[in-house]
């Protein structure tokens, strides 16, 4: 019999270190336009998509990123409308998104169409409830130029980006911070994903500085995400209304009941409060963040910033 063949993280690999699983059967493995995309079956995680050589998601742990990325930002919020998602291309957050009845429209901008075909197929799960949704609706594009161009404002963005390297990157930068901030509502909140702050802290203290200088508040929330090696998974969080991560136990239970009370399994009213609660060496890191840039005078009118090729839209495919 074959010798079954072993996939590695790449992630870190100037840090010496690989998580690597043991591949039951290769579903999928390609080049596309933009990265190299392998999704394959493992025998405990179940199955595990990876965009060049990083964990984007496994059907065995998915819920604790999609339930923490979206439930956190929108039931602090309160009452969102208008969602943006960057990313996000298996539509898992999309899905968790779609569960709050009150939300009137979700745009998610993916620059690789082909996550999306591909995750029709192979992520069914999350796919079929969000791509038939009336209240959803797909922009293939580079979400850097959706934020500098677009003429919406949005209740929550939601950055499920990859990580910094390739088409990703931009979506660190701060240019792309400054046309979120232009396109957010008032009271408005962001979250992107951030990390593992034992192996990137340098990304989460860098992102939090960029953060504090156009927001009111730039901090971070975490979860314990088993295929994001190691350890607490960070996620940061942006806004102008300091006291919306400082909500009590109680408030956020009722939102919850008002929203539905749709089944989780890893968020609940206290562990969305405690989140905020920072083990210390991630609360040095984002003490020592400071801010870096000047804050950015709260200009109210929408205008358009000028600085990429406009995006193509296309609607639910
Ligand atoms: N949860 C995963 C993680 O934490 O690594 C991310 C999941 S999701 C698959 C990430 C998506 O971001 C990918 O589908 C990728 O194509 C998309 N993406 C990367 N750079 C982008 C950009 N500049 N604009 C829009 N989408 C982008």
């Amino acid at each position: 019999m074959a010798e079954k063949r072993w996939i590695s993280e790449t992630l870190f690999d100037d840090l010496g270190f690989r998580m690597t699983y043991q591949v039951e059967r290769v579903l999928h493995e390609t080049q596309t336009g933009h990265q190299h995309l392998v999704l394959f079956e493992h025998r405990f995680f179940g199955k595990v998509l990876m965009l060049d050589g990083a964990t984007q998601v496994t059907s065995k742990d998915e819920f604790v990123y999609h339930e923490m990325m979206s439930h956190v930002p929108l039931l602090a919020h309160g009452k969102p409308r208008q969602v943006l998602i960057v990313g996000g291309g298996d539509c898992g957050i999309a899905e968790e998104v779609l569960k709050h009845e009150s939300i009137e429209r979700v745009t998610q901008v993916e620059i690789d169409a082909s996550v999306v075909e591909f995750s029709k197929r192979h992520f069914p799960e999350f796919t079929r409830p969000v791509l038939g949704n009336a209240r959803f609706d797909l922009v293939i594009g580079d979400g850097m130029d959706y934020v500098a161009g677009t003429d919406r404002r949005f209740d929550v963005i939601i950055v499920d980006s990859t990580d910094p390297l390739g088409p990703g990157e931009v979506l660190f930068s701060e240019r792309f911070y400054v046309a979120c901030k232009r396109c957010m509502a008032d009271g408005a909140v962001m979250v992107t994903q951030n990390g593992v702050p034992i192996f990137q802290a340098d990304e989460l203290s860098t992102t939090i500085a960029k953060l504090r200088g156009l927001f009111a508040d730039g901090y971070c929330y975490t979860a314990a995400i088993p295929t994001y090696v190691g350890g607490h998974m960070a996620m940061g969080w942006a806004t102008d209304d300091a006291r919306l991560r400082r909500l009590p136990i109680t408030t956020i239970a009722r939102r919850y009941r008002k929203a539905g009370r749709f089944p989780t399994r890893y968020w609940t009213p206290e562990v969305h409060v405690a989140a905020f609660a920072l083990p210390r060496f991630i609360a040095d890191k984002v003490a020592a963040a400071g801010s870096s840039v000047a804050p950015v005078a709260r200009d109210r009118r929408v205008r358009p910033i000028r600085f990429g090729r406009p995006a193509r839209s296309r609607r639910r495919s």
